[in-house]
């Protein structure tokens, strides 16, 4: 392809696959529900799919992609096309229906006639550092490939049948392998490859006899650390791709990274182009362009597609010349950095924003006009002349300077903080001593970690509230009726710890981001997290501070109600980072100290108004480590610190918490013990004993809550399997520092399977104290801390 009209070449990795408005969402649930037909969400299905095209075709996108859609995951989808169906699920023959694929990632809720167990759902998790979730592939033994489905085929045609030749996009045979978990530990890699080649090889025969010109393949394991036997099979896999079907042009796409010691691997591979991320990449890109066959494509990822903000014009066009020094035109496209699909899709949709706050920002749909404007741009004379040159830059000069983003005195009580802000007075030791004195609390104390069941009611007055059909007295009222409940019945269960139960809260970053400058709640963001669950997530945009009390209202309301201590509860900084669009304009650790700043303010005020114990949750701690293991020491040691500039400010006697789940420990155990959180509590119940052994090679200080019942699950626990994972604790932890807990908030049990639960748990609690304290009184010696 050469460039026409002056222009280079532009595509993308993928656009939304969720809608405008959220349409795949509705339809999904209204199917799942069976209130509507499997002809209505194929419908819904191609008007979304065509109204990408359409939109790629308005901003003149060289060539649209096609197969980035999928009806659940496009890694689920992967699954299916080679056909990797768990046995659990019996298949049978012929294809893959789609109710067969929404099995797999969501389980049944009755089993079959002919069978009386449910088969688990697939296991879930996060897409590289995103939050979107894909379902990871398994891999049994004496696993057989062979084709499942034939929708990257369909979906070729049916762009082709309103007239765009596609390039489809596959995940990559190799990410693929590497993502899935192998069931069985005789499953050689090799065998998988030579197991998966023919049929890859298939795939590619059939895509150039419908007519494609290119195809994508995502390989997007490049960027991260990978053992050289994956390295090698680049080298062997490629090739033979290649070889099958010449004609046809792959496109090897890697995002999210630099490439490192994986460079070589995409120089020397026979394909006809590489797409690279330069906005994760940076200054690597010169070195790839030096060694770059100058016939070969190479797509520049140049429009930020995992961000919010509009693009620098200058900045980019900068860059793209410089490419331009290194390969002629003809070879260059233009592309956003990933797929579009972890942004929102549109600006239209959102109709009360700020418009100097608009002015900064790009969705989708503006990244593509972006794509287009610079495509012109970039083979024109004077560019600096053009009025959309001229008009980006005003935008982008006014972000410098705005005082809607900048605030001089935030970054000047960041650079106050002395190193004594950052520590607690005393250590854990005297500390624990103090807080005991003051609460008074029983050994294995027990408590929940912060949400109650979220119920339809609530959940309708909170929305009623908001747009303004009942009157905040109403509301607060409604809000301190649930309040009272759950103080009762947690007082009436026995647990030690009480908590409020987050009533007044939508989500644990929104309602933060909704009380803090510098955060910007959109109406229509909405980004897919997995299936048919869409997010909206907060997009900082300025310094952050604390404009009010965010909390204190209903912590201190909870507090009067009872003589048990109450929890205050909070979202930490790196969770409220994680979970959000950030600032590209400064580095993530000053942002997520900001956050530190203003949380810290509001520890201060809860202690200030009785609140002795204090959980500042951090869910995302783990998740947000970077991909590459050279990049974690720098990481921990800012979110090491954010959290602490969050949670140094109190008395030795307020006891502080914090909460994190849904993710390994075993590994990350001696940062989070430098958190210096008073008490810990972790998700136990899943990778069970597994995280228990970790604490056996690593002696954690200070105390730490077992998340003894798998809340995810509808299951109630029994006291007896509750207090089997508690004596296998005390197998390897003092008695002094073991706390009893669930592995997650309530909020989406029900107050039938919570009232039992709880009650089996504190009843756990009880026994155990029973039996230990026998015991020591036979037995004086046992498991004292050392
Ligand atoms: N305190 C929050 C809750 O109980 C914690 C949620 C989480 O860990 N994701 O819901
Ligand atoms: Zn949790």
């Amino acid at each position: 392809m050469t460039p026409t009209n002056n222009r280079l070449h532009t595509h993308i990795l993928g656009y939304p696959r969720i809608g405008s408005n959220r349409q795949l969402k509705f339809a999904l649930e209204a199917y799942w529900k069976g209130e509507s037909s499997l002809h209505d969400l194929i419908q819904t299905a191609k008007t979304i799919k065509q109204e990408g095209w359409e939109k790629q075709r308005k901003a003149q996108i060289s060539i649209v992609s096609s197969n980035d859609f999928s009806f659940y995951d496009h890694v689920l989808d992967a699954i299916c096309l080679i056909g990797a169906i768990p046995s659990r699920f019996k298949r049978g023959n012929g294809p893959i229906s789609l109710d067969l694929l929404f099995t797999m990632a969501r389980g049944m809720e009755k089993a079959s006639a002919e069978e009386n167990t449910i088969p688990q759902p697939m296991e879930m998790t996060k897409w590289f550092d995103t939050n979107y979730h894909y379902i990871v592939p398994e891999f049994e033994k004496d696993q057989h490939f062979s084709l499942g489905s034939s929708k990257p085929f369909e979906e070729f045609k049916e762009a082709k049948y309103l007239g765009y030749l596609s390039k489809p996009i596959l995940l990559g045979p190799i990410s693929l392998l590497f993502l899935g978990k192998k069931k069985d530990p005789s499953i050689k890699n090799a065998e998988l490859f030579e197991k998966i080649l023919p049929l890859y090889e298939e795939i590619l025969k059939e895509f150039y006899s419908l007519g494609a010109d290119w195809i994508e393949f995502d390989e997007p394991i490049l960027t991260l650390d990978i053992p050289t036997e994956w390295q090698k099979a680049f080298y062997d896999v490629y090739p033979r791709l290649k070889q099958k079907v010449p004609a046809l042009k792959i496109l090897l796409a890697t995002y999210f990274g630099p490439l490192k010691e994986n460079r070589e691997i995409v120089v020397s591979i026979p394909i006809d182009g590489f797409h690279y991320d330069w906005t994760r990449g940076g200054q690597e890109l010169y070195g790839l362009l030096q060694n770059w066959d100058k016939n070969k494509v190479f797509s520049l990822g140049i429009v930020d597609g995992r961000n919010i903000w509009k693009n620098d014009f200058s900045n980019s066009l900068k860059v793209i010349h410089s490419a331009l020094d290194y390969i002629p035109s003809e070879s260059l496209w233009l592309a956003p950095s990933c797929s579009l699909h972890f942004v929102p899709v549109s600006l239209q949709a959102e109709k009360k924003l700020n418009e100097e706050l608009r002015a900064c920002l790009a969705f989708a749909d503006e990244k593509l006009e972006e794509l287009n404007i610079l495509s012109s741009l970039a083979l024109m004379e004077n560019y600096q002349n053009d009025e959309q040159f001229k008009e980006n830059q005003k935008a982008i000069e006014k972000r410098k300077t705005s005082s809607l983003i900048h605030d001089p005195t935030v970054h000047e009580r960041l650079a106050a903080l002395k190193e004594t802000d950052l520590s607690r007075k005393s250590p854990y030791r005297v500390r624990k001593e103090l807080q005991q004195k003051k609460l008074r609390l029983p050994l294995f104390p027990t408590t929940t970690i912060g949400s109650f069941p979220q119920t339809a009611e609530i959940r309708r007055i909170r929305s009623r509230y908001r747009h303004g059909s009942i009157s905040q007295e109403a509301y607060e009222t409604f809000i301190e009726e649930e309040i009272k409940r759950v103080v009762e019945l947690q007082e009436e269960i026995g647990l030690d710890v009480l908590v409020h139960g987050e009533f007044e809260r939508t989500d644990m970053v929104e309602y933060f981001g909704e009380k803090l400058n510098g955060f910007l709640i959109t109406e229509n963001g909405w980004v897919q997290s997995y299936g048919s669950r869409c997010v909206k997530p907060p997009i900082i945009f300025g310094d952050v501070s604390r404009k009010e009390a965010m909390t204190i209202r209903w912590s201190k309301f909870a507090q009067s109600l009872t003589k048990k201590p109450m929890k205050g509860m909070l979202t930490g900084p790196i969770t409220m980072l994680q979970w959000s669009f950030v600032r590209d304009d400064q580095p993530r650790k000053i942002t997520a100290k900001q956050i530190a700043l203003a949380i810290r303010e509001e520890v201060k005020e809860l202690e200030k108004n009785g609140i002795g114990v204090i959980q500042i949750d951090e869910p995302a701690l783990r998740e947000a480590l970077p991909l590459r293991k050279i990049d974690w020491e720098d990481y921990f040691q800012w979110a090491i610190e954010s959290f602490r500039i969050a949670s140094c400010c109190v008395e030795d006697s307020t006891q502080i918490h914090t909460h994190m789940c849904y993710s390994e420990f075993g590994d990350i155990l001696q940062a989070i013990a430098k958190l210096d959180a008073d008490v810990i509590s972790l998700e136990a119940s899943r990778s069970g004993f597994e995280l228990i052994n970790s604490f056996a090679k690593f002696r954690y200080p200070n105390d730490i809550g077992l998340g003894v019942w798998d809340i995810h699950s509808p299951r109630i626990p029994t006291t007896e399997e509750m207090l089997a994972t508690l004596r296998k604790a005390l197998s390897v932890l003092p008695k002094e520092s073991l706390w009893v807990n669930p592995d997650c908030g309530l909020k989406t049990r029900s107050y039938q399977e919570v009232i039992p639960s709880l009650k089996n748990m504190v009843e756990a609690a009880r026994i155990l104290r029973n039996e230990v304290t026998k015991k020591a009184s036979v037995e004086p010696t046992i498991a004292e801390s050392p």
